[in-house]
C-alpha cells in the first residue's frame, strides 16, 4: 500500500509537528467528499490553509496526502502532536467500505511504527475534551477500533 502524492496549493508555509502523542481519527461527515474537495472546503469555507488533515483515505480506499508530516488542522489544541486521519464518509449513517478499513489500518501502523506510539494513543475526534460532535461517527466503536489496530499490528 502507498500515500498518494497530492499537489494541492496551500496558503501558509507548512510547520513541523513536534512529538506524536496521538492518532486522530475522523470522518468527512459528507457521504462522498473527496480529498480534493475537502481541501477546496477547508480553504474556501473555513478560511484555512488548505485540507486540515494529515491524511484523507478515500471510499476505494486510496490514501491521499494532506498535510503530511505537518502541523494541521483537524482537532483543537492537538495538531501540533498529532496526525489526523479521515476516512470520507457520514459514520453516522454508513460504515467505512472495507478497502477503506483496510487503508486506514495499514496507515494506523504505518504512523503507528514512525512516531513509536501504541494503541490506546489512537483516539476519536469525539474522545477528545470539549469536543461536541459525534466525529468520526457513531456507528464507530473506538474500543473496536483500538483493538483491530492492536491485531493488526501483531
Ligand atoms: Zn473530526
Amino acid at each position: 500500500m502507498k500515500i498518494i502524492q497530492t499537489n494541492f496549493h496551500f496558503l501558509e508555509p507548512f510547520e513541523p509537528l513536534e512529538k506524536v502523542q496521538n492518532i486522530i481519527v475522523h470522518h468527512s461527515s459528507r457521504k462522498n467528499m473527496t480529498a480534493e474537495q475537502c481541501h477546496e472546503f477547508h480553504q474556501h469555507k473555513r478560511g484555512w490553509s488548505g485540507i486540515g488533515y494529515n491524511y484523507f483515505i478515500e471510499k476505494n480506499g486510496d490514501i491521499m496526502e494532506g498535510r503530511g508530516q505537518h502541523v494541521g488542522a483537524h482537532a483543537y489544541g492537538h495538531n501540533r502532536s498529532s496526525i489526523g486521519i479521515c476516512m470520507t464518509g457520514d459514520f453516522d449513517l454508513e460504515m467505512p467500505t472495507n478497502e477503506q478499513w483496510t487503508s486506514f489500518l495499514w496507515l494506523s501502523g504505518y504512523m503507528m511504527k514512525l512516531h513509536d506510539l501504541h494503541p490506546h494513543q489512537v483516539l476519536g475526534h469525539r474522545e477528545l475534551e470539549g469536543v461536541k460532535k459525534s466525529c468520526p461517527g457513531l456507528l464507530i466503536n473506538l474500543h473496536e477500533v483500538r483493538s483491530q489496530v492492536m491485531e493488526y499490528l501483531q
